[in-house]
């Protein structure tokens, strides 16, 4: 099916924001959170140095919100959300990319698991 060759590419709507996957997620993420579900976002879970985002250093803002172990970040110009990193670089290796900002056809390749991020914790699926 998937190979580690494939590469999934990406950006936000001005496409101040653009970013590579060099890495096949294992499946995208709809988190019911009350932050997820007001966003809309479409996670892929992927290590952090499977990413490459090209955009300018202050082409994003990040919103921080809760126990603070995340920054969701966001185009400045037009909005979109791109993707969520660890405050803390040595808690994991993963982060997330918005996977909404990528072709249809790419999102159509995966199963998309519905997390219940707002009460157990789990995928409800
Ligand atoms: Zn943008």
């Amino acid at each position: 099916m998937t190979t580690n060759s494939d590469r999934f590419e990406g950006s936000c709507h001005c496409e101040s924001v653009r970013f590579t996957i060099a890495e096949t997620p294992k499946w995208l993420t709809d988190c019911n959170c009350s932050l997820c579900r007001r966003l809309g976002t479409l996670w892929a879970h992927v290590n952090i140095d499977s990413v490459t985002i090209d955009a300018a250093k202050d082409a994003t803002i990040s919103y921080i919100q809760g126990d603070k172990t995340l920054a969701v970040h966001s185009c400045k110009i037009c909005g979109s959300t791109t993707h969520w990193e660890n405050l803390d670089p040595g808690e994991s290796a993963q982060m997330a990319v918005n996977f909404r900002l990528c072709s249809t056809a790419d999102i159509g390749k995966f199963d998309i698991r519905k997390f219940d991020g707002a009460d157990t914790w789990a995928f409800i699926d």
